[in-house]
């Protein structure tokens, strides 16, 4: 029989200031229409999950493709993952510098490679043997990132009184989406420019299997942002799959990752999820993240929310 499709996306969890709602509130709602698009002309969730995150990649507000945080060495590394809940395939790519949609380069190691996860110069490799173009560094990093970075490590050579280096002020602009198709299958993908100043090399939870981002048929498809370090150790998107899987209600389980993350290791942060049954959960523990969401009877997006 059937399913009625569900799409969810998020955009970053964080203080973000009223003067950025708006670019977010937008950023979300075009990447939710261009993976719904997919899904009403019955497209699987992957490709939807696939879509959505592409625009959000491509839209210079968020910390994913073009527009990201720099590292510390004013560089751009990005980090993306897609995986399938009805095979558990998934491709990853971590640290890759001159790949404008991580998350497409994430698709093809899905589809066409025997492996999971790529980084680096093989990643690229990779991407371009199968059909993804390559860019130049120089092409994703955009004036205001380079600022950001300058006034950051100007700030971390002499910290203001109490100042916090993961403090949620800090923005937290991930990007990912969940979906639900007609065929009942349910995907997830996270793409990211990870955290501002990070070390070269530096890995968060965005693009690891179970930290930021998973996807079972038998449990759920979820995406998280917020500081990856934290996320990471406690293998969040997994642990909320989990959840799922024990009978619990997505939006139970999302509230409860998010109470979790802060009551083991004082983690910030967001997450989505989504089980086959088409119920979803949305939290964060961050005063705002910006999301969307929509089903076959309703369209909604905003930059709160607490399901609980
Ligand atoms: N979770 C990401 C990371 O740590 C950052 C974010 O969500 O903004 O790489």
């Amino acid at each position: 029989m059937p399913t009625d499709p569900v799409l969810v996306v998020h955009g970053g969890a964080w203080a973000m200031p009223d003067d950025m709602v708006e670019a977010h509130l937008h950023g979300v709602r075009n990447a939710l229409s261009n993976g719904w698009r997919v899904l009403e002309r019955g497209g699987g969730a992957l490709d939807a999950v696939e879509a959505a995150v592409v625009i959000m990649e491509d839209d210079e507000t968020f910390d994913a493709g073009r527009g990201s945080f720099l590292n510390r060495d004013g560089k751009v590394q990005l980090d993306a993952l897609i995986m399938d809940g009805a095979t558990l395939r998934a491709g990853g790519v971590g640290c890759v510098e001159r790949v404008r949609n991580p998350v497409r380069a994430a698709r093809k190691i899905l589809s066409e490679s025997p492996h999971v996860y790529f980084v680096g110069e093989g990643a690229e490799q990779f991407a371009a043997e199968h059909g993804v173009e390559l860019c130049r560094n120089e092409e994703l990093i955009i004036p205001r990132e380079v600022e950001r970075l300058r006034e950051y490590q100007r700030e971390a050579k002499a910290p203001a009184p109490g100042s916090e280096m993961f403090a949620p002020e800090i923005s937290h602009d991930t990007v990912g989406a969940v979906a639900l198709d007609r065929a009942g299958n349910i995907a997830a993908a996270t793409s990211t420019g990870g955290t501002l100043n990070k070390a070269p090399g530096r890995l968060g939870d965005s693009s690891l299997i179970g930290c930021g981002c998973y996807a079972d048929n038998m449990s759920a498809a979820v995406s998280t942002t917020g500081w990856g370090e934290p996320i990471m150790k406690l293998v969040l998107a997994k642990w909320t799959a989990d959840r799922v899987a024990a009978g619990n209600l997505p939006e139970w389980a999302a509230q409860e990752a998010m109470n979790y993350l802060k009551q083991r290791l004082n983690g910030h942060g967001g997450i989505i999820v989504l089980n086959a049954l088409g119920q979803f959960g949305i939290a964060h523990n961050t005063p705002r993240m910006a999301w969307a969401l929509k089903t076959a009877h309703k369209e909604e997006s905003g930059i709160e929310r607490s399901d609980t």
